[in-house]
């Protein structure tokens, strides 16, 4: 299936009660073979109305972010793992996300990116259960995901959050500069499993993450 049809899909779809509250399904945009995917929690008021992901002042922070990895919003995939906008923007029923996760693997499994960027707490949630924020911002994450196999995943603070805490907006551009080694390591590690970077912070990490449903830190 193409991904345009994917996106048709997603758009007409009415598998729980979010889309008779919302203004349109939000699907997600960018470029459907991507390196590199931002996936952040659900739409906020401006993206339901515009039907745009991350718009406003975050997007536009995001945008300045990508920036300083010389990438523009066109040259990666930004989606949510929600596609409609819970009403009032409440937290979502587990059953909304459960209705709504198979789109998040559809695409994925489409766009194929070799590494997923989580924005937030929420979305990072959602992939890597039981990690705080405070702890694997800015580290890459393996894990083996059910519907899509091993992924790499890097988590970073959602740009909302540090458009409001000013603390955080300098951690979160250090932390998204780092991405393009990010790659760089995911590449070398297609030769030899993670690169020798990758591979001594995986030894070093295994035990402590061997219990936590097999997610690896990998550097
Ligand atoms: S939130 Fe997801 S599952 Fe629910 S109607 Fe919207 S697209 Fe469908």
């Amino acid at each position: 299936m193409q991904y345009k049809k994917l996106e048709e899909k997603i758009k007409f779809c009415r598998k729980c009660h979010l889309r008779d509250t919302c203004t349109q399904v939000v699907p997600g945009e960018g470029n459907f073979n991507a390196e590199i995917m931002f996936i952040g929690e659900g739409p906020g008021e401006n993206e339901d109305r515009q039907g745009r992901p991350f718009v406003g002042a975050a997007g536009k922070f995001l945008e300045e972010m990508l920036s300083l990895i010389g990438k523009k919003r066109e040259d990666v995939f930004i989606g949510n793992v929600l596609k409609c906008r819970p009403p009032g923007n409440r937290d979502p029923m587990p059953e909304e996300v459960a209705a709504c996760w198979p789109w998040m693997m559809d695409q994925i499994e489409m766009i194929r990116p070799k590494l997923i960027v989580l924005l937030g707490r929420h979305a990072m949630e959602r992939f890597l259960p039981n990690q705080k924020i405070s702890k694997i911002h800015g580290q890459a994450m393996r894990r083996e995901i059910p519907e899509i196999g091993r992924q790499v995943f890097y988590v970073l603070y959602h740009p909302a959050a540090a458009l409001y805490q000013g603390s955080l907006r300098e951690i979160l551009k250090a932390d998204f500069k780092k991405i393009p080694k990010v790659i760089e390591a995911i590449e070398k590690g297609k030769k030899g499993d993670l690169g020798d970077e990758g591979n001594e912070v995986e030894k070093e990490e295994k035990n402590r993450f061997e219990e936590e449903d097999k997610q690896e830190a990998l550097f």
